[in-house]
């Protein structure tokens, strides 16, 4: 619909017109127990620089009751495609809307979600990129900065968070009222509301005169697993760290940060008042990567209060920028701040940003990081791994390049200027130069105005006696995909290279040179005369974005004591290294398979090893021969087992091994186990089978049958809470019948009852790799649906379909077929279409990393 995708010529259009005052806001929440709508009055008084000219408001609502303009009553047809027609505007305007706006179950707008162990009702909205006009009538773009005052009336006895501290309600019936002071003047998309009877613990961070409240929150049924110390510990150093690097006070009145269910993404930066998903609220033992994670997330959020809330994006094309800079500053952050628990946070950074990006760097639909955003559909498929990562691997690329000094020097001078406003890229760049005294516009043209991963490769001679006669290293432009856009151009690197020996099995850095890689050949005069040592590393300290390759010597090296590195960063350049290769078919499946069973069980970092599991288990499924690929499962299923028995007992390291076991076990003996596990009846020292490891068990035995739906039920009776319902939905579609899945997709795809998160569960527990012939049926009932589910469904629970029902299992040409045909025929709007083609780049890539493992097979074969 046109009405409710804005572009961005319709903005700036609306921004050159209007300047907005005020928003009063009144919400009156009676009646969340019975769902449905709910009373939504916005008064919002603005100017408009030429008199007599139009515009329109935004709101997505069942219906409007009154539109009243500088007293004058508009007639409710104004109200059309999500708009309200505002004819005739005066210099000074008051504008009074009142209309029933609905509460939702798809985590977009003011979410409603009913807890099955208390049986209330808990509220909270998501707002970004264009959903607060799903509660109130809004000028919804990020450069119309207004102040909020919201009223809300609410069932007695609840609690209402919203971004200025919480009044005290008024009132003595049912439902009390909530008066709220006014914000500072912040953009519609970072305002909230969070209502319901949830439970919160409190705190302060205290600096000299400073003292800003704290708070963290949560459902009652969490409560009991809500660590708000180890929460407030993060959340203090960040203060200290970004206020001291940032040189400008925290710009809100308190902090807040509630764990809400059913929440779409990781955590929302609304000023003052951040969401969360409550999954971080850990109700069983998890490894501490996923503390690392959460850590990550409370740092991400509060760099954004003055990177995103206190200085914003004029439009969503410098949306990169704004998540990059949060991205980098969580890593940074963690990496530095006195008493950090994450210091190795740049290994996880490369482990899991890098690798994401340059994932989605090889998509067909990569595009340069400034990407053209015309209108809001653009946004929110641009939610993807080049604004999150890509950027932030360049953000971590100009910082080695006008050093960190600098670059803080930089954004403090921003922050002063801009505080309150709106900036475009340009404002930061030039901070920039000014700080570091560099000029940037090369750099930016290069880095943010192109797409794609150029690869660095060492060449090298060497004389009879292993010294090095001459040392290069070469540039190669990225590989686009075909319809990829952006040019495919060499960069600057700034780049280190590290040199590494081998002394009883450990390998140890002996020295590391930094310099600028520029052009297809740079030459590396410090490296000739040398002996050549074990291991010659590109990008050591990954300072830059590239995919690196490894001399024939050093992989050899790599190969066979990977885990001998004594830092956790090479290694996970390493594995990252070899995972790529295996991606590009430079590396066949079979042997990315043998490296991690002889290099794994050496790997301490934990977060490392989980990523390692996965991209097992994907290449066992998708990227080997068919015809071997049993055989690799088996020997990955071996391998898990004997890991798992042999780990520390109560270790992060055992707990891993245990789901990576629970994802892959297939024999007899190993389900038994699993079984065994869950009943009691087996013990692996130290392993506690508690809450969510009983359903990760009971998931791989739904999906093998050796469970059926009495086990699922019985379970859920001991689990009966929202998480548990979802864990249950997801066992259910694991069945491996025909009947199962029938009913699973039915759920899904005819109904929209399911809320976000049950309806992700029935889509993870449908997708078996095992199941493949169960599943072929699905692929044209997917096509034959697609176009029905973009057009009826709201965003995000039309990608969750799009994405994790296409048929991407069936790794064979007829799928690819099945989606040309569908790509000719069904003139998909362009944000579907980026999403389908992403999928199908992901088959194509499949059938030439099998075409590779099947050469590497019958080479091994000596054919
Ligand atoms: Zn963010």
């Amino acid at each position: 619909m046109p009405g409710t995708n804005l572009t961005r010529e319709e903005a700036r259009t609306r921004a050159d017109l209007l300047h907005v005052d005020a928003y009063d806001i009144e919400l009156d929440l009676s009646s969340a127990r019975e769902g449905g709508t709910f009373r939504s009055t916005t008064v919002v008084r603005f100017s408009a620089n030429t008199p007599g000219a139009a515009t329109f408001i935004d709101l997505v609502a069942p219906s409007v009751e009154e539109i009243t303009l500088n007293g004058e009553r508009l007639d409710n047809a104004n109200f059309a495609d999500s708009r309200i027609a505002l004819p005739n505007l005066a210099a000074e305007n008051e504008l009074r809307i009142v209309a029933d706006c609905a509460y939702t179950n798809t985590g977009e707008g003011l979410h409603r979600f009913v807890d099955p162990v208390d049986g209330e009702t808990y509220l909270y909205t998501q707002f970004e990129v264009p959903d607060a006009r799903r509660v109130f009538a809004t000028f919804e773009q990020p450069d119309l900065k207004a102040t909020f005052a919201f009223t809300v009336t609410a069932p007695t006895g609840w609690v209402v968070v919203s971004n200025s501290p919480t009044p005290t309600p008024v009132g003595d019936g049912d439902s009390q009222v909530w008066t709220f002071e006014p914000t500072g003047r912040i953009s519609s998309y970072i305002t909230a509301l969070v209502a319901g009877p949830y439970v919160g613990v409190f705190d302060s961070y205290e600096n000299g005169d400073q003292k800003v409240p704290l708070g963290v929150y949560c459902r009652p049924s969490l409560r009991e697993f809500l660590d708000a110390e180890a929460i407030f510990d993060v959340t203090k150093q960040g203060f200290d760290y970004f206020q001291e690097k940032f040189d400008y006070p925290y710009p809100f009145a308190k902090y807040d940060q509630l764990f809400v269910p059913e929440f779409n993404a990781g955590a929302m930066e609304n000023a003052g008042a951040v969401t969360l998903r409550d999954q971080y609220v850990f109700r069983s033992k998890v490894t501490d990567a996923a503390y690392e994670a959460r850590a990550a997330t409370i740092l991400h959020e509060l760099a954004h209060m003055w990177f995103g809330d206190l200085v914003t994006m004029e439009w969503w094309n410098d949306l990169w920028l704004n998540e990059s800079f949060a991205t980098f500053a969580e890593a940074v952050c963690q990496a530095e701040a006195p008493g950090s628990k994450w210091p190795h946070s740049w290994t996880t950074f490369a482990n899991q940003m890098k690798t994401w990006a340059y994932r989605q760097d090889q998509l067909p639909s990569t595009h340069p990081i400034m990407a053209d955003i015309n209108d809001l559909e653009d946004v929110q498929v641009n939610f993807d791994g080049i604004t999150y990562a890509k950027g932030a691997s360049v953000l971590k690329q100009l910082v080695a390049y006008v050093g960190q000094d600098a670059f803080f020097q930089g954004v403090q001078a921003y922050f002063k200027r801009h505080a309150w406003g709106n900036t475009r890229l340009a404002d930061l760049l030039g901070a920039l130069e000014e700080a570091s005294g560099r000029d940037l516009k090369a750099w930016s043209k290069a880095w943010l105005e192109t797409a794609g991963i150029n690869v660095l490769r060492p060449e090298l001679t060497l004389d009879g006696d292993g010294g090095i006669e001459s040392f290069a290293v070469l540039q190669e432009a990225p590989a686009l995909p075909a319809g990829a856009k952006g040019e495919a151009v060499l960069r600057p690197h700034r780049i280190a290279i590290g040199l590494y020996e081998l002394t009883d099995g450990a390998l140890v850095r002996t020295d590391r040179i930094e310099l600028d890689v520029d052009g297809p050949r740079t030459e590396v005069p410090e490296l000739v005369g040398r002996r050549r040592p074990a291991v010659i590393l590109l990008n050591d300290d990954d300072l830059s974005y590239a995919k690196v390759r490894l001399d024939e010597d050093s992989l050899a090296v790599v190969t066979e004591h990977l885990g001998g590195f004594t830092d956790s960063l090479p290694r996970a350049l390493c594995w990252a290294s070899a995972w790529d290769m295996t991606r590009d078919g430079e590396l066949a499946a079979r042997d990315y398979l043998a490296l991690a069973v002889s290099g794994l069980g050496r790997e301490s970092d934990i977060g490392v090893v989980q990523s390692v599991h996965r991209q097992v288990k994907l290449a066992l499924d998708a990227y080997t021969d068919p015809a071997w690929s049993e055989q690799g499962l088996a020997r990955w299923a071996e391998a898990s087992e004997e890991q798992l028995r042999a780990a520390q007992p109560g270790s992060d390291h055992q707990l891993a091994w245990a789901r990576a076991l629970a994802a892959v076990a297939r024999s007899e003996g190993q389900l038994d186990l699993l079984a065994g596990l869950l009943d009691g009846s087996a013990e692996i020292k130290g392993l506690a089978v508690d809450t969510e490891l009983r359903w990760t068990l009971l998931g791989r035995l739904a999906a093998t049958g050796r469970a059926d739906e009495a086990a699922i039920a019985a379970e859920l009776v001991r689990d009966n809470t929202a998480a548990g319902q979802e864990h249950a939905a997801s066992c259910r579609a694991a069945l491996p019948t025909a009947e199962g899945k029938a009913k699973a997709w039915a759920s899904v795809m005819e109904s929209d009852k399911l809320t976000n998160y049950v309806q992700d569960a029935v889509i993870a527990g449908f997708q078996q790799a095992d199941q493949r012939e169960l599943l072929a049926p699905y692929g044209a009932k997917y096509f034959a649906a697609l176009k029905g589910i973009w057009e009826t469904r709201s965003h995000e629970i039309a990608m969750l379909i799009i994405v994790g029902l296409y048929p991407s299992l069936q790794v064979e040409q007829a799928t690819l077929d099945a989606t040309d045909a569908w790509l000719s025929t069904a003139e998909p709007a362009p944000a579907l279409r980026r999403r389908v083609v992403e999928q199908r780049a992901g088959v194509e890539r499949a059938i030439k990393a099998q075409a590779a493992d099947r050469a590497a097979g019958a080479r091994a074969l000596g054919h």
